[in-house]
């Protein structure tokens, strides 16, 4: 594989994809298993993962998939647990599965509430202490990435129940590094933007006026690709990343760049009206 990254970067070690079958979590599994990695993907629908499994028969990889829900710890460790056997331990962890739609929060059901808290906070925790469980017993620990989203910091209306897990996450990322660092174990973040994904357009932005306004919004004019997403996704779970802890990659194209007094006009143009 040509690019920024070596062929055989990840040669001999495993990871985790939760989510790894669908949207930016497949783009994650396949540069894994690309660059050496033998991936496990883990979520609930084995459907989900025939895309994965068929493009790994063809190209060769060392793959497995597990039907797994994160809310269920004890499920998590034992499939975990099976990973780390097959594949000869566990040195990556990417948190990549969530669940999110639009509510205002006034009109948010407890039952929506819980769900999105259940699985983009309760089941990063879970997986996290899984997965670092077996990498502290490891001599050479291991890495997690979990994949937040800009607006952990900057707060967004209309999905406070994904905002409040993922800023949860981001305040676990941190707490986990400094909590790990002495067993060589490194958790870092990753935040995109808006990115190109079946289940985000269907449920964030389900008509083209939402899509535009969204695109809009972005500084760069356009939604990302999910590859440029995981190529930092990669970068930060590599061993070229290896001092680096409790980071946090925003890969957003500025959209929660603040606009200024400027807005969307050109700052010449207002030097113009003076
Ligand atoms: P997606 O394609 O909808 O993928 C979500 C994945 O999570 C699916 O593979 C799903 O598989 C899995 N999943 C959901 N609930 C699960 C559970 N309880 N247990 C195990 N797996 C579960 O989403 P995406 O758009 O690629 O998003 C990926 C990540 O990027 C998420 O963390 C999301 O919050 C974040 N993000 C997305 C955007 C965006 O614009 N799309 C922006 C910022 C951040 P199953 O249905 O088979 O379980």
């Amino acid at each position: 594989m040509k690019g920024f990254f070596e062929d055989g970067t990840f040669d001999g070690m495993s990871a985790v994809v939760t989510g790894g079958g669908t949207g930016l979590g497949l783009e994650i599994s396949r540069l894994l298993a690309a660059l050496g990695a033998k991936v496990a993907i883990a979520s609930r629908s084995a459907d989900n993962h025939k895309v994965f499994l068929n493009e790994a028969e063809q190209k060769g990889w060392t793959a497995a998939s597990h039907v797994m829900d994160v809310r269920e710890p004890d499920l998590v460790g034992e499939v975990f647990g099976k990973v780390a056997e097959e594949f000869g331990g566990l040195d990556i962890l990417i948190n990549n599965a969530a669940g999110n739609f639009v509510r205002p929060a006034m009109d948010l059901p407890p039952k929506g509430w819980r769900a999105v808290i259940d699985i983009a906070l309760s089941g990063v925790f879970f997986c996290s202490q899984s997965a670092g469980r077996i990498m502290a017993k490891q001599e050479r620990g291991g890495v997690i990435v979990n994949i937040i989203a800009p607006y952990a910091w900057t707060g967004a209306p209309g999905v406070v129940h994904s905002v409040t897990a993922k800023a949860g996450v981001l305040a676990m990322t941190k707490t986990l590094a400094a909590e790990w660092a002495r067993k060589k174990i490194r958790v870092n973040a990753v935040a995109p933007g808006a990115f190109e994904s079946e289940g985000a357009g269907q449920r964030l932005w389900p008509t083209k006026e939402i899509y535009e306004a969204i695109r809009n919004e972005i500084p760069a004019k356009r939604f990302a690709d999910p590859a440029e997403i995981a190529r930092s996704v990669i970068y930060a779970a590599s061993p070229q990343a290896e001092y680096m802890t409790g980071a946090v990659i925003t890969v957003d194209g500025g959209m929660s760049l603040g606009k200024g007094l400027a807005g969307e006009m050109e700052p010449d143009a207002v030097k113009r009206k003076r």
